[in-house]
């Protein structure tokens, strides 16, 4: 079942989208050579702790962390770890939280200094499809629409599209229905309505889509070792078109 959200429901997720974008900002501001993930989860906790706010991952079917942090190769749900991030490395932050009984969910991936071209170009194609895809979910839209939008920037660019993980409806709980994939036909699935609320979250390899999970149970990883970016925001479906709820200085 696809839960629509009051408007004030939507308030109370713009102000944990809000939340989320800072925190992540504060990540991101931290990011440099030398710097570990594990050092960046500790700054997600306390900051959650100071806004009265939940972790939205930690304990979530076991996840250890309050970040999920994936360097270069590693495509999601990687753990926290006391490894130095290395001078030309990218790390990926997935964040979400929870406050006033919703959720907010969002990742950014992050350069470590200066990146390869390539690399530079898989950041920027990465957060292109994500931007596209959000430009699709318009109420009277097809969920697909979406879909299709974050798959052909991507393709369009040379990049490949993961197929394992698909972003997700969001609100009281982290993942409600509908599932968003990242690839496919335009013109399928549900109608989008007004009211609904959707993570979406392209993940993006420089070389083949496929992944596989690490003996971790979590952290998955390309098969063909190439470096993977992934990009997420939660929005709602307006009157006045997609609107971005983890973004910074909204209300
Ligand atoms: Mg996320
Ligand atoms: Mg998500």
């Amino acid at each position: 079942m696809i839960v629509i959200k009051s408007q004030d429901e939507i308030t109370t997720m713009r102000k944990a989208g809000r939340h989320v974008a800072e925190i992540l900002q504060i990540l991101r501001e931290k990011i440099r050579p030398g710097v570990t993930t594990l050092f960046l989860n500790g700054i997600a906790e306390s900051e959650c702790k100071k806004r009265n706010a939940r972790p939205a991952f930690k304990g979530y079917g076991g996840f250890p962390f309050t970040i999920c942090a994936s360097p270069n190769n590693k495509v999601v749900h990687g753990f926290a770890d006391s490894v130095p991030l290395r001078q030309g490395d990218i790390v990926s932050i997935d964040f979400g939280l929870i406050i006033d009984g919703f959720y907010g969910d969002s990742a950014i991936t992050v350069p470590v200094g200066n990146v390869d071209e390539e690399i530079e170009k898989l950041l920027r194609v990465t957060q292109a499809s994500l931007m596209a895809g959000i430009a699709a979910a318009n109420s009277g839209q097809h969920l697909s629409d979406i879909s299709h939008a974050v798959q052909t920037k991507v393709e369009q660019n040379d990049f490949s599209v993961v197929r394992d993980f698909v972003g997700h409806g969001i609100g009281r709980r982290l993942h409600e229905e509908p599932q968003v994939p990242n690839y496919g036909e335009a013109g399928h699935g549900i109608v989008l309505k007004e009211g609904m609320t959707i993570a979406i979250e392209p993940m993006v390899n420089v070389g083949q889509p496929g992944v596989k999970v690490l003996d971790d149970g979590w952290t998955a990883v390309t098969i063909d070792s190439s470096w993977s970016a992934h990009f997420e925001h939660t929005i709602a479906i307006t009157e006045n078109g997609p609107e971005i709820l983890t973004c910074l200085g909204n209300i």
